[in-house]
């Protein structure tokens, strides 16, 4: 599994495109969130109108879902011809249908490839990977979502505070991507997670590695000093791609020479 991220920037963040990344498997690429300030950085980094293959949305403030339209066009430009399956809930395709609508692009017409509407699973599977997804605690339901394959898994939580359902999704993660405003929890935020809040979760949750996203503006410095001493702990990167390399499965046999 090959994680590029695109953004990590919070809704108004001057200095980074929204959060955003793309996650990949067996020449399978799924794109996560698409915000306003998405597209620039998606063009700059990967060029080829074909590599997206999926487009998952966790929820459809506009930092998550407003460069869709933008960057459809511009595929469109591009002679794109491969077909394009959109993970989304059915509010989430309403407010789209809406995008469109306002972007004068009927996606039936104007588009030089199908988009294929698949409706948000809790468990399901998508190209090669296996996923899930469970409820934040958000001000509109935004679904964080767990990846498997190759014996690997990675979660990214979307926005929000976690919740039982979230951090049971993102137990054992071998790479977590989790939302995160502010160090200490911000009493005119309760829908944005905090770091005193996500901490434990590499020793509680059993998980590898986390990143941190989603930052507010001014806020960075603080945090990357709160999770300095955790080794596993630091925020994201634009630009930066993890590799997790697949796990080949316990055959349960001793080879005897
Ligand atoms: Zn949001």
């Amino acid at each position: 599994m090959d994680i590029q991220v695109l953004g990590v920037g919070e809704a108004a963040d001057p200095s980074f495109a929204n959060s955003s990344l793309i996650v990949a498997a067996d020449g399978f690429r799924l794109m996560i969130d698409c915000g306003h300030s998405v597209p620039s950085a998606l063009w700059r980094e990967v060029p080829d109108p074909d590599a997206i293959d999926a487009l998952y949305f966790t929820h459809h403030h506009p930092d998550h879902c407003f460069g869709l339209v933008p960057t459809l066009i511009r595929w469109t430009d591009d002679r794109r011809s491969k077909p394009l399956d959109i993970v989304t809930t059915v509010g989430g395709w309403k407010q789209l249908a809406l995008l469109f609508q306002a972007g004068a692009t009927d996606p039936e017409r104007s588009l030089s490839f199908p988009l294929r509407w698949i409706e948000t699973p809790e468990n399901g599977t998508l190209g090669p990977f296996r996923l899930h997804t469970a409820l934040t605690q958000h001000s509109m339901p935004n679904r964080a979502i767990r990846l498997e394959t190759g014996g690997v898994a990675f979660a990214y939580s979307g926005d929000g505070r976690a919740t039982p359902e979230s951090e049971a999704l993102f137990r054992g993660a071998d790479l977590l991507f989790h939302e995160c405003l502010t160090v200490e929890p911000d009493p005119v935020q309760p829908f944005h997670a905090a770091y005193s809040q996500l901490a434990d979760f590499p020793m509680r949750l059993g998980v590898g590695e986390m990143r941190l996203y989603h930052v507010r503006t001014g806020e960075r410095e603080r945090l990357a000093a709160a999770c300095a001493a955790d080794p596993r702990v630091r925020l994201a990167r634009p630009g930066e791609r993890i590799v997790l390399p697949s796990v080949p499965p316990a055959t349960g046999a001793m080879i005897l020479s």
